[in-house]
This record gives C-alpha cells, structure tokens and sequence, in this order.
C-alpha cells in the first residue's frame, strides 16, 4: 500500500476473525507482512491458510476484523491450478485486466523472464502444466502487484518441475520484490523460499520463525522441530 507519500507499508491485520457457522477457522489472527518481504504460510490441511489467503485477496466479504485491515491496492492471487482461460491465447490471459502503456510489450517481457518467450500464441491447454504455472506467474506479475498470494501453486507439479519453480520463483520476487504470502504444505519449500515461516493452528499464528542466514537454513535446525510438529 502506498501512503501519501508514496512509501510502500505492506500487509497489516489485526485480530481477523473468520467463522463458519460455529466453527471459528480464523480467531483474532494479527499478521504483518513488509514491502518485499517472503512469508511462507504453513499449517495442517484445515487449519485455515486458504481462509486467510482468501480475506487478504478480498475474495471473502464475510470476515471480520476487530481491528485494522490494511491491504495493498495492487494485490494478486496465484493458484494450484494456473486458472487461464482456455479460449484465450497465452499473451492474452497475461495481459487480461492490465492496465498499462503497450500491455502486449509488457506481457511478452513477462513471458521471457518465465522462460516462454515466443510462446505469446499457444493456446493454454497446448502447454504443460508447469507451463501454465510459468504463465499463471508471469500473469500475476505484470502488473507489478506490491503483494502476492499463492495457495500452494506448485502443489500439482512433480518434484522436478517444482524444484525448476521454486528458482524461478526466487528469482522473479528478487527481481520485483512484492511482499509474498505463499501457502505450502511443504516444509523445505518453506525454508526455500521465504524470509519467514508462520504456521496456523487452532486458528491463530502458532509459530512465528525467521529460518536465518542462508546457510543455515536447513530443516534440521532446532527452530523447525515446532514448526513440523504442527504439520
Ligand atoms: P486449509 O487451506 O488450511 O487446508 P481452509 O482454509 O480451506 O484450510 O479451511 C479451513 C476450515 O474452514 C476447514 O475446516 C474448512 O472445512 C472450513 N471452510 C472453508 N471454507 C468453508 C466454507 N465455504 N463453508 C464452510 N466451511 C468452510
Ligand atoms: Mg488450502
């Protein structure tokens, strides 16, 4: 979010509540997320990480908040399965919705740096699936989103193709820096990717960790022993 400034603010949440019925998924969850910063959102299946996912996109009206909600304007979602339109040719499902000065420049550009470049004419279903997944992230980036979600976007692919996805991914937030909350069941994509873990249970942010200097990020740190236990 840019102030009046224009300074960048990242994600804010205060006490976010979400229930079904009496089911209370999200109790009071308060998390904050800084411009660029990685957080990797990890928790049982059930534990609410696509709930929480979905308030922060501002698909979910039903939330509430006894606090602040603070959200930036040029948010974007990434999904498991890529979610393009399959009567649209690739370079159009990048570019749907921009609004930018030449958007078929920009959206070729983006193509490239996922690695599909000269493939702005296939049709969707003419690409394999970490293809479409290539494309679904050269989609959420082009319009330069300040925040980013993804709800275990490389959870379809197999272990090779998401090895291949987990640099390209590093490489682009390197390159755009947007604050990043990316759900995954997969603790050593976690350790991967992010500056942070945060894991959910019973409805609140049970554990809060920052994996530490890049080489020792490795799962069998002390730190992660909480962090597998809730998984
Ligand atoms: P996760 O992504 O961590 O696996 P979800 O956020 O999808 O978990 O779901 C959390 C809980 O909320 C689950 O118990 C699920 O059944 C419940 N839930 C999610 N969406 C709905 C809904 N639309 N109606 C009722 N219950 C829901
Ligand atoms: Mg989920």
């Amino acid at each position: 979010m840019a102030t009046d400034t224009g300074e960048l603010t990242g994600v804010r949440i205060d006490k976010l509540t979400r229930r079904f019925g009496d089911h209370v998924v999200l109790d009071r969850v308060d998390l904050q997320i800084a411009p660029g910063e990685f957080v990797a959102l990890l928790g049982r299946s059930g534990s609410g990480k696509s709930t929480l996912l979905r308030a922060l996109a501002g698909l979910d009206y039903d939330v509430a908040g006894d606090g602040e909600l603070r959200i930036p304007d040029r948010v974007s979602v990434v999904f498991q399965d890529s979610r393009l339109l399959p009567w649209r040719r690739v370079l159009d499902n990048v570019i749907l919705g921009l609004r930018a000065p030449n958007p078929r420049e920009r959206g070729a550009e983006a193509l490239a740096e996922v690695g599909l470049a000269g493939r702005e004419r296939a049709w969707p279903t003419e690409l394999s699936g970490g293809e479409q997944q290539r494309v679904a992230l050269a989609r959420s980036l082009v319009g330069e989103p300040e925040l980013l979600l993804a709800d275990e976007p490389f959870g379809a692919l197999d272990a090779l193709t998401r090895i291949r996805m987990h640099g390209l991914l590093r490489a682009l937030c390197k390159r755009h820096q947007p604050a990043v909350l990316l759900v995954t069941h997969d603790v050593d994509e976690a350790v991967q990717l992010a500056d942070r873990i945060v894991v959910l249970d019973g409805g609140r942010i049970a554990v809060d960790i920052r994996p530490g200097l890049p080489d020792s990020r490795t799962p069998r740190d002390p730190g992660f022993q909480e962090v597998r236990e809730l998984l």
